[in-house]
């Protein structure tokens, strides 16, 4: 018996550490129970394009396009920004694609607005579905799931800090003619499976930090570096058209 009390307790240990390296929600007022349950891990549909199985960060380079993702991978298939820098996918897309990403961002109380929990989900690298611990608010543009300085979200359908959440978006690049952009990027977005943004059109040719590339060329998956250990799980992308 001795061996398996030993693993049981080295078990609570490990879950311990992580929960204090974490942040301990106890006193975070819910407002429904379940914004304390994680979001339920989508496995990629036939024809998707795996870019973060949680094993690697193959496929993922920093911001200057040259040097391998300097971010931190976790047991439980988790990677996790390290300061020093956004990453991105050696891909880049254009067309319409669905993109799914699983996030959480870490309990900050001491932390106030953009300081809380930042991070960001930048489609070709130029426009960004905010990451950030908005749990409560009445959502900005700014807020989570806001396309950052462009449009809130329709709701607040955060959970509570430290708890899995998701995106599911559905992204149209720019249309354009003879490389001059005719039509904007549009986009619907689903939080935790609530739509929070139907068919939005995103009218600037890039958001704030966003890369200020040519809107008529295909562009990277990017994760923002906001100086906040916000972890990321299960990434992929399904070219529509
Ligand atoms: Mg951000």
């Amino acid at each position: 018996m001795r061996p398996l009390f030993t693993a049981t307790a080295a078990c609570f240990t490990l879950a311990g550490l992580a929960l204090a390296q974490y942040g301990d929600i106890s006193d975070v007022k819910l407002a429904k129970p379940e914004d304390k349950e994680h979001v339920k891990s989508v496995e990629p549909p036939k024809g998707a394009i795996v870019l973060f199985d949680g094993k690697s960060l193959d496929g993922w380079v920093n911001r200057n396009g040259k040097d391998k993702a300097h971010w931190k991978l976790l047991d439980g298939g988790i990677m996790e920004v390290v300061k020093g820098g956004d990453i991105m996918t050696e891909k880049k897309f254009d067309g319409t694609f669905k993109l799914h990403v699983e996030f959480r961002v870490p309990y900050m109380p001491d932390a106030k607005g953009q300081g809380r929990g930042n991070s960001g989900v930048y489609l070709q690298g130029r426009y960004e579905v905010q990451v950030l611990d908005s749990y409560g608010l009445k959502s900005q543009n700014n807020d989570c799931g806001g396309i950052y300085s462009v449009a809130a979200p329709l709701v607040n359908a955060c959970k509570a800090p430290t708890i899995w959440q998701s995106y599911d978006i559905e992204f149209t690049s720019p249309q354009c003619e003879n490389g001059k952009k005719t039509e904007p990027a549009h986009v619907t977005v689903y939080h935790n499976g609530v739509k929070i943004h139907d068919d939005v059109k995103i009218k600037v040719d890039y958001t704030t930090a966003g890369l200020q590339t040519d809107p008529c060329t295909p562009g990277p998956i990017l994760l923002q570096d906001h100086g906040n250990p916000v972890q990321y799980r299960n990434i992929w992308l399904v070219p529509m058209k």
